[in-house]
């Protein structure tokens, strides 16, 4: 067993989410490896208390101060616990970088993360990629965070994982090797639904996904497909590749988690049980393998693996990720926000299910990138500012 002074200092971003505790749990079934340093949660209070007093990290942050006071004195009355409670969206960009900190796992939903996970790359950490949405709009400033921080960016979406995990170790091999890759999706619950009757889905239906268990607005997007429109942006950021060489076949048993198509034409893909704890741990382990909890695939119980194209009537929003990439950078930060915006409306049910799509595509093309606005953090965020206010007058105009 190695000393706890060589043990990798984790910082969880997120930490109540769906990756959050998945995260937590892989974390907590190797402390000879892994120490929590720091974790952080939007609002459930309680939940990061149990996780405190659970990790015992050296910081735990809440945006908000009134939850952050809450907190504090959760944990006062624990006595033993010495967890620094921090407030404020700059505390996540602080425990990110934070000097004793090796990696970071980024697991809050939405461009909300971006801040934090650039201040990690800048910062040179290992991030560990959930957050989507933070590179769909990061796009080429993230990359270049990555690269002038020396930080070692590492998958953590199961698709984006599987490429990764059927590439070689030498980034500077893929170029010749890949001619294209293939993101496998579930199609999520509607896959086999009339496309006719889908202004009529209800949230309680488009949250129940088949195959996985995630988030509110991940489920949604799988629904839509929206969510493998952004892994479309995506893996284009990740394994830097063109937009023709990004493509997509719906595979419902979610057994094959992508694959990648080399020059020679061998096919390579990653199976496994879905269970993100495969990808976080090997997220968390790479170059090695550790256990991850996970069950291991069942051949026999899922004997037919199957293959569908994603009908464009069904799903019109992932094609909106290939129209995004081929228009002016910039474009994917518009169609995160609005998708941000309409699956927020859609969930407080002020949208209708299939107008997510329609107030997606809209935005994406009224609403223009200024020259520069992806420059720069501040800019992007003022881009996603006028997109969600773009989409928000949409959205109003469909509700009346
Ligand atoms: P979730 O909603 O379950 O959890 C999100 C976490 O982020 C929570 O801890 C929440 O408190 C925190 N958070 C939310 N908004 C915040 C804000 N504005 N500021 C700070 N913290 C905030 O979401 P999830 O399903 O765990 O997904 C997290 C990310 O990982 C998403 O980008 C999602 O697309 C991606 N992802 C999730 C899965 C999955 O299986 N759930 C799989 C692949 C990728
Ligand atoms: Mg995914």
């Amino acid at each position: 067993m190695s000393s706890s002074s060589s043990r990798q200092r984790i910082c969880v971003l997120g930490s109540t989410g769906s990756v959050g505790t998945s995260t937590l749990d892989v974390l907590a079934r190797h402390p000879e490896r892994y120490e929590v340093f720091a974790l952080s949660a939007m609002s459930r209070v309680e939940e990061l208390a149990a996780q405190c007093l659970r990790y015992r990290p050296r910081y735990a942050v809440l945006p908000e101060a009134g939850l952050a006071a809450r907190l504090r004195g959760l944990l006062r009355e624990q006595k033993g616990c010495a967890t620094e409670v921090l407030e404020g969206a700059a505390a996540l960009s602080e425990i990110a970088t934070h000097p004793e900190v090796d990696a970071v796992m980024a697991a809050i939903v939405g461009a909300a993360g971006l801040a934090p996970c650039l201040a990690a790359a800048r910062a040179g950490k290992k991030l560990m990629l959930a957050n989507k949405e933070a590179i769909v709009v990061g796009g080429a400033l993230f990359m270049q965070a990555v690269e002038q921080g020396g930080a070692t960016l590492l998958p953590v979406d199961s698709e984006h994982s599987a490429i990764f995990q059927c590439l070689p170790e030498d980034r500077a091999s893929w170029h010749e090797r890949i001619d294209h890759i293939v993101l496998t999706a579930s199609g999520g619950p509607f896959r086999q639904r009339d496309p006719a009757t889908l202004a009529d889905v209800t949230l309680e239906q488009a949250v129940a996904h088949p195959n996985w268990v995630m988030g509110r607005k991940i489920s949604i997007d799988s629904a839509t497909m929206m969510n493998k429109a952004l892994e479309v942006i995506e893996a284009r950021w990740l394994f830097n590749l063109a937009p023709e060489q990004l493509k997509v076949v719906i595979h419902p048993q979610s057994i094959i988690h992508s694959m990648v198509v080399c020059r020679d034409r061998s096919v390579l893909a990653q199976l496994g049980t879905p269970d993100m704890r495969v990808p976080i741990a090997y997220a968390l382990s790479f170059p090695e393998r550790i256990e991850s909890g996970a069950e291991p695939l069942d051949f026999l119980a899922k004997p037919t693996l199957s293959f569908e194209e994603a009908d464009a009537r069904r799903f019109p929003g992932l094609f909106l990720s290939w129209q995004a990439l081929r228009a002016a950078e910039g474009a994917t930060a518009v169609l995160n926000a609005a998708n941000e915006e309409a699956v927020a409306a859609f969930a407080e049910r002020r949208l209708r299910f299939d107008h997510i799509c329609r107030v997606n595509r809209q935005t994406l093309e009224e609403l223009h990138p200024e020259a520069g606005e992806c420059a720069s953090v501040e800019g992007l965020l003022n881009l996603d500012a006028r997109a969600r206010r773009h989409a928000l007058r949409l959205i109003e105009g469909l509700a009346g």
